[in-house]
């Protein structure tokens, strides 16, 4: 069994990471995408709901699983068994950061693999931050967000900004 391991903060999951899942799908047997906590990025939505998310935007997708991840990630690829970590390339503006990460995690494990996907040209500009901010404005998400995805942001949103 080949397993793939998409690491991120999928705030929410939106069709360019399901985009990404599908099109690994055609590389790995199965796929787990790692939810993490990242502070940094201060989540709308908390750990819970990301992971709860991310399983209903990949529910029609066979040979994925969802769950949540803390440490330290190459740790977390050996101990899960897996060939690769996955990630999405978007515009050149993800590259050198993506390239940094990959390059990290490779000292700290030589044997790792990073595996970069394209999403379909039509999700290429899409992130989380610009769905939030369309939704902020009471734009339309059917293009970003699975339907369901998308009422649990409109609400959420609701809940933070009253
Ligand atoms: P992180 O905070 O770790 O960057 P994200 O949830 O923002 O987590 O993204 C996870 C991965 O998915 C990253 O590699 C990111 O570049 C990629 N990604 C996000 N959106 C897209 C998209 N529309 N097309 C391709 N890759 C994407």
């Amino acid at each position: 069994m080949t397993l793939g391991i998409y690491p991120g903060t999928f705030d929410p999951m939106t069709h360019g990471h399901a985009d990404v899942i599908a099109r690994s799908l055609h590389v790995v047997q199965q796929v787990v995408v790692a939810v993490a906590p990242n502070p940094r990025k201060a989540p709308l939505f908390d750990m819970k709901e990301r992971v709860e998310l991310a399983k209903i935007a990949t529910k029609d997708l066979p040979g994925v699983v969802v769950e949540p991840f803390e440490g330290l990630l190459v740790e977390y690829v050996r101990r899960r068994g897996a060939q690769a970590i996955i990630r999405g390339l978007r515009a050149v503006s993800d590259f050198e950061h993506e390239f940094q990460m990959a390059l990290l995690n490779r000292k700290l494990d030589k044997n790792l693999e990073t595996m970069f996907l394209m999403a379909s040209e039509e999700y290429s500009y899409l992130t989380s931050s610009m769905v939030k901010e369309v939704a902020s404005v009471g734009g339309p998400l059917h293009d970003f967000l699975h339907p369901e995805v998308a009422e649990r942001l409109k609400t959420q949103l609701r809940l933070t900004q009253s």
